[in-house]
């Protein structure tokens, strides 16, 4: 029992009660590794809390931290599927990995989770929107091209970041595939994995 409670607490973040960054690193690898074997596809989203300085600023940041948790169960039961792990990257983002997951899918339950933060209209006065919003940035990596793990982790991080990037740039409170975005820097090194 001790051991159990060790191993959640080394897993688990503490204020959402959600997966920690480690989980999600170790998480990434071995499902990637999974999508090798199977040929699936495999996507991560990463959410970020829109006007999310201004939320602690206006609102104290206990109300901000009690904002984060209800931020992180609606975007929990907006994940259905025994592959989806829903984790806290760092401050006021997460990201979701969803095993045998395309783009396509990825987008729609993006969406879901966009919809479920939206619907929660948790007062914002500062944000364009009046309530809390959350922008998200997917991608995704095909398990029968990749050849290796070496450097999945950056080039899936990044380019969901990208998209992330851009769903801030159009207004926020939305979701961008990485697919929908240019890769700025596309002369700088060859991709050692198919991005889709
Ligand atoms: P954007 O819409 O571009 O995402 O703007 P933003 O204000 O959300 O982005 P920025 O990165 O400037 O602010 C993130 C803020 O999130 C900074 C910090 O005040 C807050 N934050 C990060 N972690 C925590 C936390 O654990 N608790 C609380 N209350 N606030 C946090
Ligand atoms: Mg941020
Ligand atoms: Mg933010």
């Amino acid at each position: 029992d001790l051991n159990r409670q060790l191993n959640d607490l080394a897993v688990h973040d503490h204020l959402t009660g959600q997966f920690n960054r480690r989980y999600f690193e170790d998480a990434l690898e071995s499902e990637f590794k999974r999508m090798q074997r199977s040929g699936g596809t495999l996507s991560i989203a990463i959410m970020d809390v829109d006007f999310f300085k201004s939320y602690n600023d206006h609102y104290g940041h206990m109300a901000g931290d009690r904002c984060l948790a209800d931020v992180a169960a609606a975007a929990s039961a907006a994940l259905l599927r025994p592959g989806d792990y829903l984790c806290r990257y760092g401050g006021e983002e997460f990201v979701a990995i969803l095993a045998d997951t395309d783009e396509g899918g990825a987008r729609l339950t993006s969406e879901r989770m966009r919809k479920e933060i939206a619907n929660l209209r948790l007062p914002h006065e500062l944000s364009p929107f009046q309530h809390v919003s959350v922008s998200v940035g997917v991608a995704s990596v095909d398990g029968r091209n990749a050849a290796s793990i070496a450097g999945l982790r950056e080039e899936l991080v990044g380019a969901a970041d990208r998209a992330l990037y851009a769903a801030k740039a159009q207004g926020r409170n939305r979701v961008v595939a990485a697919s929908e975005t240019q890769n700025p820097d596309r002369t700088a090194k060859q991709p050692t994995l198919k991005l889709i």
